[in-house]
């Protein structure tokens, strides 16, 4: 089955044309400043030159004409027709409390997921300019919604509550929902697949280790505990963002830096993490040269997230009572021996034996294994392929209409 996956911002349209059937990406693409001017469509196909068009996009229903039309064309695109695209999978960054699985747009969901613009001010309403140019364009295809949260959805009250009063879970909704659902979920299943044994009954602790990062606590192929929290500023330090912070630092910096609202939010959310610390920046390609070069900050900013990771592997082994498996994943997680090797380092009381030399490879688009044959806890790198997770659940839900 043909299935477009997109992922809709506030001002840029991802796509990709999935082919289910062997999993393979026929095109792929982004229509970028959207609404703005100078907006543009970049669009990819294996072989081919990059296709580069400059041209006005009002909204996202102009910028999915532009898809459907690169799409199409007879020497960029890869269809004959339309009516070759079968659905549409839409990534959803957040579905609240209210979806705990894909869905398929309809009138019910929509009304709900405006309800979600609470928990995702900034992405939900992107998501539903993206649902709705895709149905002005294609109005008859079948459009599925993927949440990023969904996953996480399994976890105990006892583990997704905070210790503030009840009362702003019940006015507010103010919990702990995670993120990165469906990377934690795919590579989880990957690992379940390369272990090799039902999902009742192992214990997995994936790392997705990116510029937004998250680790998840993953029982029975079923959330248990994740670190990404109300919103993704929570749990270990990311490329700017701070990740787990002593409450308290918050109204202190506010007062003597004189900050409303919106300035600690943005400074926590932009300011933090590796640029914050390193003061080189947030990619973690940049920090790996300073490190090289000698420089002392950029070498605690990786020290720190590396002994972050190891405390979460730590706690999330000692709540599920156990791992058997440990995967990074994502940008610096598929890429970045350092932070591999020192995350590990001192867990071998665990069973985590890391087998160094497996550990040097520069990249990899299968998966790794990275223990020593004889490491009771194995770890894996897993490439993440979110995308073909929508594309999967659209096709699933699809086909049972
Ligand atoms: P996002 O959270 O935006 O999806 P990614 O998962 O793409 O982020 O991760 C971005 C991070 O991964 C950056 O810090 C970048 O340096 C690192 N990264 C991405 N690709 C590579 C690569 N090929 N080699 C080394 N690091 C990489």
């Amino acid at each position: 089955m043909k299935v477009l996956v997109v992922n809709a911002g506030s001002s840029s349209l991802k796509y990709q044309l999935f082919d289910t059937d062997n999993k393979s990406v026929l095109a792929k693409g982004n229509c970028e400043r959207i609404g703005i001017e100078g907006s543009r469509i970049i669009h990819k196909m294996d072989g081919r030159e990059d296709y580069v068009k400059e041209t006005p996009l009002s909204d996202h229903s102009e910028a999915m004409k532009l898809v459907v039309s690169a799409l199409l064309d007879k020497n960029v695109g890869c269809l004959e027709s339309v009516d070759e695209i079968e659905a549409i999978g839409h990534r959803v960054v957040h579905g609240g409390p209210h979806f705990a699985k894909s869905m398929l747009a309809n009138d019910e969901v929509m009304e709900i997921l405006e309800k979600c613009t609470a928990y995702a001010p900034l992405h939900t309403p992107a998501h539903i300019m993206g649902i709705k140019g895709c149905k002005s364009v294609m109005p008859d295809k079948p459009q599925v919604l993927v949440f990023d949260t969904a996953f996480h959805q399994t976890m105990e009250k006892e583990v997704y509550m905070y210790g503030i009063s009840y009362d702003m879970y019940e006015k507010y909704g103010v919990r702990r929902y995670g993120a990165h659902g469906t990377s934690h979920r795919y590579v989880s299943a990957e690992a379940i697949k390369l272990l090799g044994v039902p999902a009742e009954g192992t214990k997995i602790i994936t790392c997705h280790i990116g510029n937004g990062s998250s680790i998840t606590a993953v029982k029975d192929g079923k959330c248990f505990d994740t670190s990404m929290g109300f919103t993704p500023l929570d749990g270990i330090m990311m490329g700017t963002r701070c990740g787990a912070i002593d409450p308290a630092i918050v109204p202190f910096i506010m007062e003597k830096e004189n900050m409303n609202a919106k300035e600690i939010d943005s400074y926590m959310n932009k300011k933090c993490g590796f640029a914050g610390i390193s003061g080189v920046g947030s990619d973690s390609r940049d920090l790996e040269k300073a490190i090289d070069e000698g420089n002392e900050r950029a070498k605690l900013a990786y020290d720190m997230l590396c002994y972050q990771i190891k405390k979460f592997i730590g706690s999330y082994s000692a709540a599920m009572g156990g791992v058997d498996a440990i995967v990074f994943t994502a940008g610096i997680g598929e890429h970045s021996t350092y932070i591999r090797e020192h995350s590990l380092a001192g867990l071998e009381y665990l069973g985590v034996k890391l087998d160094k030399e497996r550990n040097t490879f520069k990249h990899s688009s299968e998966p790794v294994v990275l223990s020593a044959d004889d490491s009771k806890v194995k770890v894996y790198m897993i490439p993440t392929n979110e995308e073909l997770v929508i594309a999967e659940d659209t096709e699933k839900i699809v086909k049972s209409l």
